[in-house]
């Protein structure tokens, strides 16, 4: 990753605690990075033209396990889903009117191993899953967008690649604000402009 990607990186963890904070004074009872099976996250930032959208899902709906891969079998489906999660355009549809182009996308798994590169800054989350019994995949996404005000109606299509997913949780902040939506099966899509 490069240094902006840290940036921005920071800047999704800091917007979803913010996020966070305000929702467990309000008794919503999602505790932040809680893992449950069939529920996907997805922390997104707009500033200025750049979208960055960060994505966790459990290892059970996109591999059907969250134990290390150790298998041959088993570490080729966990490359198969990282490759599919790398490719933003299997996981999102944004308005064309908006004039998006992907700047990186990204994603890990802690099924496994990570390389000299990655994982360092995500140490800790990642023991705390093992000692849970859990894994999970994540991917971030940094678009730079020629006309943002059209980002009305984005479509998330991981329903699609992952059946078994029934919730992915939206946390956005934008110039106008933060908000919070549950995408499903049947609501898939959210606005980042109004
Ligand atoms: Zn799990």
């Amino acid at each position: 990753m490069n240094s902006k990607s840290k940036f921005f990186t920071g800047l999704v963890a800091a917007a979803a605690i913010g996020i966070a904070g305000a929702a467990s004074a309000s008794g919503e009872p999602n505790a932040p990075g809680a893992h449950v099976h069939g529920a996907g996250a997805l922390n997104v930032v707009v500033e200025g033209n750049d979208v960055i959208m960060e994505l966790t899902l459990p290892g059970a709906d996109v591999v059907g396990f969250e134990h290390k891969a150790e298998s041959d079998k088993d570490a080729q489906a966990v490359h198969e889903a990282l490759e599919k999660l790398e490719n933003a355009a299997n996981v999102f549809v944004l308005p064309a009117a908006a004039g998006c182009a992907v700047v990186e996308a990204h994603a890990e798994s802690s099924l496994v191993e990570e390389t000299e590169a990655h994982g360092h800054a995500n140490e800790n989350r990642h023991e705390a899953e093992h000692e849970a019994g859990h894994g999970d995949f994540g991917a971030i996404y940094e678009f730079t967008c020629a006309t943002p005000d059209a980002l009305k109606d984005i479509e998330v299509k991981l329903f699609v690649l992952f059946p078994s997913l029934e919730e992915v949780d939206v946390q956005a902040v934008t110039a106008k604000g933060q908000w919070a939506k549950e995408l499903t099966p049947s609501d898939n899509r959210f606005l980042l402009a109004f």
